[in-house]
């Protein structure tokens, strides 16, 4: 589809390359002829009229010929040159048009990969839990003994696949919104936004026994309070979700000459090399999370932190030790 499309795109690009060089060939000739007709046939005009009538019929005659085989040559010299000229600039912008189409498409074509990587990722997440679902309720309603026990038991599994569902449908929500979003771009205090983040999942971090500590001293930076504080909601519930009972996770703000840098530091599984990369990607999921952890997460938390971060123009990193834990780092250009 795409190399169709840049075939067609490099021919649109050819045709104009082709019509403006055209234009000025046929006006180079135009101009030419009219000046070889100036400069051979004026001057020639007043040598012949010079000539006394008697005698010089012949050095007429000749003179004329000669003067309008001149004129004729130069003319094919200039047409010759001019289709050559033409013939190169149809190979050469052929070439170039088929580049340029390429480079054109380029972007479109990653964008439209990528779409469609999400949307077949979005639509095997939405499906396994729906299939889940489907499949125990046709058990259950073939069930002629089941009990008001099993059919609550029954209900609450359900619930929570919904729960999982409604997770996953916000999450996808949030990232095809994020772009529309109106930042509201103000100054803020690190304090404030740090202590909105943390008691959003001071509950999950006790339920773990998990200490937050934040004790980096107040700052203030520019930015869009809520989404900021969603981003550090993202990490710090990763941070403990990740992370083993009774251990600590700590959040520092600090402000360097031309950023404002935020990091969520925990003692948890940490990322392989390999993986770091790739944590960011939507409904990317490391393998410790997926076989040792047991979350209800879709990998669309990184990816929305990270949308958020770029929206402001900054960056979000992670540097990670295998077992002993992670630091994700905002870095916001002031
Ligand atoms: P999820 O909802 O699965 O947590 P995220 O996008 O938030 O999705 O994270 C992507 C993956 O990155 C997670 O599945 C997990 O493997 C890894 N990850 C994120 N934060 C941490 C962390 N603090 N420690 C270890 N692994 C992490």
């Amino acid at each position: 589809m795409f190399h169709k499309a840049s075939v067609r795109l490099a021919g649109l690009y050819l045709l104009i390359i082709m019509g403006i060089s055209l234009f000025f060939s046929a006006n180079v000739y135009q101009l030419s002829v009219q000046e070889f007709d100036h400069g051979l046939r004026g001057p020639g005009d007043l040598v012949i009229q010079q000539l006394p009538e008697a005698g010089f019929g012949t050095v007429r005659t000749n003179f004329i010929q000669a003067r309008d085989q001149d004129f004729a040559m130069a003319k094919q010299r200039v047409l010759g040159r001019l289709i050559f000229i033409n013939l190169l600039i149809l190979i050469g912008g052929g070439f170039l048009s088929y580049f340029l189409a390429l480079l054109t498409l380029k972007p479109i074509e990653e964008a439209h990969a990528s779409l469609e990587r999400f949307t077949a990722d979005a639509s095997h997440e939405l499906r396994t839990p729906i299939t889940a679902m489907r499949s125990e309720n046709e058990v259950a309603l073939m069930d002629s003994k089941l009990t008001l026990k099993q059919a609550k038991e029954h209900l609450k599994s359900n619930i929570e696949e919904l729960e999982k569902l409604t997770h996953l449908t916000e999450g996808l929500l949030r990232l095809a919104s994020l772009e529309k979003t109106q930042f509201n771009v103000a100054k803020l205090n690190s304090d404030e936004v740090v202590q909105q983040a943390i008691s959003r999942v001071l509950s999950m971090a006790e339920q773990k026994k998990i200490l937050i500590s934040s004790d980096s001293a107040p700052v203030s930076f520019v930015g869009d309070e809520s989404s900021l504080v969603e981003a550090l909601v993202i990490l710090l519930d990763n941070a403990v979700k990740y992370s083993p009972a009774k251990s600590e996770v700590a959040v520092s703000v600090k402000n360097e000459p031309r950023h404002t840098v935020l990091q969520v530091t925990d003692q948890g599984v940490g990322i392989k090399a390999g993986e770091a990369q790739h944590i960011f990607e939507r409904f990317y999921r490391a393998d410790t999370s997926r076989s040792k952890i047991d979350t209800n997460g879709y990998g669309l938390g990184l990816a929305i932190a990270r949308d958020i971060v770029k929206l402001h123009h900054g960056s979000l990193t992670v540097n990670s030790k295998p077992g002993k834990g992670s630091t994700f780092t905002i870095t916001l250009p002031h």
